[in-house]
């Protein structure tokens, strides 16, 4: 079986020195922040070329209170994607802010600039991108419209560690830039993680009171904060991993440009391309026939996944966000079409190449009299 994800090799890899630095922390007493959280910061802040980076509990938490810190409330809309994990617009409604989003444009399945425009109203306060699938949205083009009507740019990079365009990474952007190190994420923890990336000193600072209890000094509560605040073992842990990262990315590129390489053309759509903007944190392709390409690829032994099956607007819990069936042809579409395929640094190249096989045994022989369904 070849797995969507497997996290034991990396760890057969690092172990070692994973297992010494967390029993420095047990034996430290020391388990809340601290020194191993701070030295990851201050590393995490260098890798995204951002002047500060602070570490909190999970990547939602990092977009709460990256929203919270802009003064974003009640009151305020905040634009994003319905083409995105749930938590994109869980947080800002956490914010007490109103979601109100646009579609995808379908070549990137990133936030197409283009929608921006006609969805800013009075109460437009942030725009929020999604670097969905490991890939730069396009943010030369969306810090042009913030720009134009004065609204604030919050990244959601839960899944782009590292992307990178004109000298640019992921998190550096726009005003302040969101990270989780869930373990399954380019970058992840033993366990929950997250942390904001920003060049702003006002805004780095009230991150940092929010994710503790909004103390300006011990039991000097200022502002109604919260306890986001990160365990010192996911610090060590993360730092041991940080300097892996960029390898890690270049592996995932080379086995999704394997991918595009080898995958017939016709009854799936590939993904690429992959550069620098792309990590491939989900290799993604689009298929006419997902039940039937998803009972071949079982068959075969081959894992796979949906990222994600349902666009936020139309998740039962999110029908109150007003948007219907419809509202958004792109993203549904796609919801209905994408199939993930195994990706991750340490697959060998034969694992890649039964992927490939299993797909295009599945889709090669009737192939040529659908390629059409995909033009855009
Ligand atoms: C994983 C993810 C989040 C949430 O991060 P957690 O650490 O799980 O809270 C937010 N946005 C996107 C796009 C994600 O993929």
């Amino acid at each position: 079986m070849i797995p969507l994800l497997d996290l034991k090799r990396q760890y057969a890899v690092l172990g070692p020195e994973i297992e010494e630095r967390v029993c420095a922390v047990l034996r430290s007493g020391g388990y809340v922040l601290g020194r191993p959280v701070e030295a990851f910061e201050e590393a995490f802040a260098r890798y995204c070329g951002t002047r500060e980076a602070i570490a909190v509990n999970t990547g939602t938490s990092a977009l709460h209170l990256a929203l919270l810190a802009l003064g974003i409330g009640p009151g305020d809309e905040v634009i994003t994607v319905p083409t995105t994990f749930v938590a994109t617009v869980a947080a800002i409604l956490y914010a007490g802010a109103r979601p109100v989003l646009v579609d995808v444009d379908p070549r990137t399945l990133t936030m197409d600039p283009a929608r921006i425009e006609a969805a800013i109203t009075p109460r437009t306060k942030a725009i929020m991108p999604v670097h969905f699938h490991g890939r730069l949205a396009d943010m030369e083009g969306i810090l042009a419209v913030a720009r134009a009507h004065g609204l604030r740019v919050v990244e959601d990079a839960a899944q782009a560690h590292g992307a990178e365009r004109g000298g640019l990474r992921a998190g550096a952007f726009g005003d302040i830039g969101c990270f989780s190190f869930y373990p399954g994420k380019n970058l992840g923890a033993a366990g929950e993680g997250g942390a904001v990336a920003t060049n702003d000193p006002d805004l780095a600072a009230r991150v940092r009171q929010l994710r503790d209890w909004g103390q300006s000094e011990r039991y000097v509560h200022t502002m109604k904060g919260f306890n986001f605040r990160m365990d010192a073992i996911q610090g060590a842990v993360l730092g041991v991993k940080l300097p892996h990262l960029d390898g890690w990315n270049a592996a995932r590129r080379r086995v999704a440009n394997a991918y595009e390489a080898g995958l017939a053309d016709g009854l799936v759509r590939a993904a690429g391309p992959f550069g620098a903007d792309h990590v491939c944190h989900v290799y993604a392709l689009e298929t006419a026939d997902r039940p039937g390409l998803m009972a071949a690829l079982a068959a075969a032994g081959v894992g796979c996944g949906i990222h994600y099956p349902v666009p936020v607007h139309l998740q039962p819990a999110y029908a109150d966000l007003g948007y219907g069936a419809g509202s958004f042809p792109i993203a549904e579409r796609y919801a209905t079409r994408t199939l993930s395929l195994p990706i991750f640094p340490e697959m060998t190249d034969e694992e890649i190449g039964r992927v490939i096989e299993a797909v295009n045994a599945h889709v090669a022989p009737e192939a040529a009299p659908e390629a059409k369904e995909f033009a855009l």
